[in-house]
């Protein structure tokens, strides 16, 4: 039987972060949560509290910290674009001076150290679907850099500690991920038109709804980051992880009406700047070196994720604190 290993998870209070550490959790690793509970709870993981193999730390990652881990998985960053453009200059901070702690822990104690990375990188992208060869389009001076350029300077840090101090590097691009746990304010299109759904307020769709996103189940997108930290030894990255399905946001919002029963309306409000017209990964590589690939379909992951939302008290979140 393999040892236990000792696990960093930055970001673990989060939406993926708190399903990953329950994963961790439940396999008898011994696992370190970590998270400044900027867009998320402490309810998150409140189950765990009582687990002999975890630990809860408030921390910001933006400040060194010192541990001792065998593995660290790098999920410290807001990611929804009303929390991550909420205070754009801390976004940059979190996503570079936190890769640069991560990785100086990681060389310090020998860790193998992954990087939740983004389709973000790809900008609003002129080839489709996206493979990871494609070097992107992003704008750099516009409303989403803060997070696509901090995630690209981020990555770039990671290869630069791999081929300078021979860091155990893992860097995975993680396309729209839902699921339950999502933060119901955090304003993305899945939980946003799920909460306006239920609550019967209009469901609001960006543009005419023609853009697409292909929607990856929580499930399948931590499998896949497991699979990333434990696969094949030189394989590194950067890989694709999401679902290759596409949808418009029209028919998510059309399914979402269905499978909710509401009476609720479809409005329109203006598109957001930069906002990508297509997004849909390519996943050769993933299916490939990990024999990786999605298993829940948006239907089944729909209902899982409206269930979960019909359970939740909507007064206990609260948008993000202010965090300058
Ligand atoms: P989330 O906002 O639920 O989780 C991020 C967590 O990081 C939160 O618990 C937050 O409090 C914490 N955090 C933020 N800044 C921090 C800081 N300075 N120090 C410590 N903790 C901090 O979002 P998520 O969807 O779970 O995303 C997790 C990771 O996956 C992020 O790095 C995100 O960029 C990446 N990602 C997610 C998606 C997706 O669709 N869910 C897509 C691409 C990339
Ligand atoms: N969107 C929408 N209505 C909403 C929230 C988002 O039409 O209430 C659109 C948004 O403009 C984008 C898509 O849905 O085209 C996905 O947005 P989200 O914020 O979830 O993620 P991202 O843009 O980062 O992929």
């Amino acid at each position: 039987m393999a040892s236990t290993q000792r696990i960093l998870v930055t970001g673990g209070a989060g939406f993926l972060g708190s399903h990953l550490c329950e994963r961790l959790v439940d396999a008898g690793e011994d696992v370190i949560c970590l998270d400044n509970f900027f867009t998320s709870q402490k309810s998150n993981v409140v189950h765990l509290l009582d687990r002999p193999n975890f630990e809860l730390i408030r921390h910001d990652i933006t400040a060194p910290i010192w541990l001792e881990v065998d593995q660290i998985y790098n999920l410290a960053c807001p990611a929804a674009p009303g929390h991550y453009q909420f205070n754009p200059i801390k976004t940059v901070k979190t996503s570079v001076l936190g890769a640069i702690n991560v990785l100086g822990m990681a060389k310090r104690c020998g860790a193998q150290v992954l990087q939740a990375s983004t389709s973000e990188i790809y900008g609003d992208p002129e080839v489709h679907p996206q493979p990871e060869t494609y070097r992107g389009n992003v704008n750099p001076v516009g409303p989403r850099a803060c997070y696509d350029e901090g995630k690209r300077a981020a990555e770039t840090l990671f290869m630069d500690y791999h081929r300078m101090n021979r860091v155990k590097i893992r860097i995975i691009r993680i396309f729209n991920t839902y699921g339950p746990r999502m933060h119901p304010f955090d304003g993305r299109v899945v939980s946003n038109f799920i909460r306006q759904a239920l609550s019967g307020e209009p469901l609001t769709i960006f543009g005419d709804g023609s853009q697409t996103r292909s929607f990856c189940y929580r499930d399948d997108l931590v499998e896949g980051m497991v699979r990333m930290m434990n696969g094949p030894v030189d394989f590194i990255g950067p890989v694709n992880l999401g679902n290759p399905t596409e949808f418009t946001i029209r028919s998510l919002a059309e399914q979402v009406i269905e499978r909710t029963g509401t009476k609720s309306e479809i409005i329109h409000e203006s598109l957001p700047a930069d906002d990508p017209v297509r997004r849909r990964p390519d996943i050769t590589l993933a299916k490939e070196k990990l024999a990786w690939e999605p298993t829940v379909s948006l239907h089944a992951g729909l209902a899982e994720t409206i269930r979960w939302f019909k359970g939740i008290k909507i007064s206990e979140y609260r948008p993000p604190t202010p965090n300058y």
